[in-house]
């Protein structure tokens, strides 16, 4: 990687200036951005990987998600080759408590946020033709005739024009396809989610029967009023650590509001220490919150339930995804629905091209997809393949 933070150095000024063969833009640097950047750039391009927030990582590690799904089909195979597969290598390297773990019939990647942030950290590092910008934004994108012409960009304090090849939003809510025409984004149709991190539990603290027994009193809890209303769908689930527990309060991002979550955390804590398996529980840290769904392009094509349900496969495939249907519906919260075993479905270009503009793509959370096909393209494994499966073909030319 040739740059960090908002100071580009002026080899990347020199390879950026050009206007027909500019380089790729990729703007957002979750699971989806980083990916397409690593995949473009050992593909032979010149990366220009952008992040708003002062570090990479996205949602895995802003909103602390420590079970990636979507890597691995039910019987444990993985589900994309290529960059997914090494991401698991190169985590598992890091972190010897990184594993596959079943949950229901899913099996995911038990992984520390933070160790996933630094190893996709170091690997983004060791691609010279990506030059990664943090605090850096799109703030205006011109199309002539159909197809990205140029973008201004907000590279910390000051400002830049480019040309880019391409560009691919990856910030999860469609932010730089919004700046084109907010008519080309869907509105997000999906719960919230906040994940605090428990520590000091005793160990096996949600061991079977244990788990769902803490659920039944939760829920009791906040039926008699100790508990209050936002604990009503918490989620806890074991850590990394041990002695971790992490607690998913799952709520509507426009009621969020922090100073009153202190309190409800506070609350929820002290109730918690009633418990002997967490009489020396403490916070430890607590996520971002995270947005499952902060809105999709509109596409070329816009991918179905029932292309899911019918493991559909399509001649432009860019990946395959195989997680449940899991959707947070904002006021039935959530419905869990298993694609028929062994399911496995292509996700299509169509479903990353943005419709009517050439070279201007959505990769990740936002592609283009009905919101209970997003419910199950969301997981961050599957934004690895999506990201990934774009950015060679960017890279190999095999685009519009
Ligand atoms: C509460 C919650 C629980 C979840 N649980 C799981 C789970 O257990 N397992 C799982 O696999 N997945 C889970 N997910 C889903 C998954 O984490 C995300 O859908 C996935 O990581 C999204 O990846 P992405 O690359 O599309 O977007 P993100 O990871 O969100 O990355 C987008 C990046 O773009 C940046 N950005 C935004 N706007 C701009 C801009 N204008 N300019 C530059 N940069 C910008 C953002 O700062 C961010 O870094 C969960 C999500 C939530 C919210």
């Amino acid at each position: 990687m040739s740059g960090t933070r908002a100071q580009p150095h002026s080899g990347f000024e020199a390879r950026a200036a050009g206007t027909a063969n500019g380089p790729l833009l990729v703007i957002g640097a979750g699971a989806a951005g980083m990916a397409c950047a690593l995949a473009a750039a050992r593909g032979g391009a010149e990366v220009l990987l952008l992040e708003r927030a002062a570090d990479t990582g996205g949602t895995v590690a802003d909103a602390l998600i420590h079970t990636i799904g979507g890597l691995f089909d039910e019987a444990g195979e993985p589900v994309n080759a290529g960059l997914p597969l090494e991401l698991i290598e190169r985590l598992m390297a890091a972190d010897p408590r990184t594993a596959p773990r079943r949950i229901g019939r899913t099996r995911v990647l038990n992984v520390d946020p933070a160790v996933y942030r630094e190893v996709t950290r170091r690997w983004l590092a060791e691609e010279s033709r990506i030059t990664c910008l943090t605090d850096s934004e799109v703030t205006a994108i011109e199309t002539r005739d159909g197809r990205v012409h140029g973008v201004r960009l907000r590279v910390g304090g000051g400002e830049r024009r480019l040309h880019p090849r391409a560009a691919v939003d990856a910030s999860g809510d469609a932010a730089a396809v919004r700046l084109v025409d907010p008519a080309l984004v869907e509105p997000g149709e999906a719960l919230a989610g906040l994940v605090v991190v428990v520590t000091g539990a005793a160990t096996g603290a949600l061991a079977f029967p244990k788990g769902v027994a803490l659920i039944k009193h939760i829920r009791a809890a906040v039926a008699a009023g100790e508990l209050p209303e936002a604990c009503a769908t918490l989620w806890p689930d074991s850590g990394i650590a041990a002695d971790e527990v992490y607690l998913k309060l799952n709520l509507s991002a426009a009621d969020f509001d922090g100073e009153r979550m202190q309190g409800t955390l506070a609350q929820l804590l002290d109730w918690l220490r009633r418990l002997p398996e967490f009489a020396a529980a403490r916070l430890g840290p607590c996520g971002r919150l995270g947005v499952r769904d902060g809105g999709r392009v509109r596409g070329r094509y816009r991918l179905q339930e029932a292309d899911l349900k019918s493991a559909r496969r399509f001649e432009d495939a860019v990946c395959a995804g195989c997680w449940p249907i899991e959707h947070w519906h904002p006021e039935q919260g959530i419905k869990l629905e298993y694609l028929p075993p062994g399911t496995r479905y292509d996700i299509p270009l169509g479903a990353l091209a943005v419709a009517g503009i050439d070279g201007l793509y959505a990769a990740g959370k936002c592609l283009s997809a009905e919101p209970r096909a997003q419910a199950s393209a969301r997981v961050a494994g599957t934004c690895w393949g999506m990201g990934a499966g774009l950015g060679r073909l960017l890279a190999a030319g095999e685009v519009p």
